[in-house]
């Protein structure tokens, strides 16, 4: 099995790239940004609470989103392994993924951070909110306050695996299938 963590700011094509990887690798991608949002969009209880949090740019609880990662990996045992996308968010999050994964005899393959500057996401960011209905890419403040969040809160994730030899960062900017070839050579070599 190969698990990767695809890493990096909001807006720098993690979503985009794990639809490629997904068709080469046959991997199941699991993305904590997309269960949120199909959880808001059915009203459920836990979208509610998402909510709040989502829409200011702050980070959803961390036992709110270990507890819905958890049930969709348990939901999917038979694959040949995972691409999470927004997670782990948070050390404690990288912390419970790994408990998670040992559990199952697994481990993080390796951490692939796109490294893309702050001028270039909020530029992406707000292009996306002009056609994706999404309430934390239409505001400047929401989208300067996810990037703040994630330096403070989500970089330790990539100094955590780097303890284990397991980041790797990855040049995001460019053409989409340049950028996916360069992360096919990084995993090419990891099976
Ligand atoms: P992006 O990568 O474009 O910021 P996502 O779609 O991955 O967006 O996530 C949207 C929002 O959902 C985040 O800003 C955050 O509020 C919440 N979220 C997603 N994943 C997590 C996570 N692992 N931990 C906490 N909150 C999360």
């Amino acid at each position: 099995m190969i698990n990767l963590i695809l890493f990096g700011p909001p807006g720098s094509g993690k979503g985009t790239q794990a639809k490629n990887l997904v068709r080469r690798y046959e991997l199941l991608h699991i993305s904590t940004g997309d269960l949120f949002r199909y959880e808001m969009g059915n009203d459920t209880p836990l979208g509610l609470k998402a909510k709040s949090y989502i829409e200011k740019g702050q980070l959803v609880p961390d036992e709110v989103t270990i507890g819905m990662l958890k049930n969709k990996v348990d939901a999917n045992p038979k694959v040949k392994g995972y691409i999470f996308d927004g997670f782990p968010r948070t050390v404690p999050q990288a912390e419970a993924l790994d408990k998670l994964l040992k559990g199952k005899g697994q481990e993080v393959t390796a951490l692939l951070a796109l490294d893309v500057d702050d001028e270039e996401i909020v530029t992406r960011l707000l292009e996306r909110g002009k056609t994706s209905g999404r309430k934390d890419d239409s505001n400047e403040s929401t989208i300067r306050n996810r990037i703040e969040v994630y330096k403070s809160e989500t970089t330790p994730v990539f100094d955590y695996y780097a303890k284990s030899d397991k980041s790797q960062m990855i040049k995001g900017l460019g053409l989409i299938p340049t950028i996916a070839k360069r992360l096919y050579r990084v995993i090419d070599k990891l099976k």
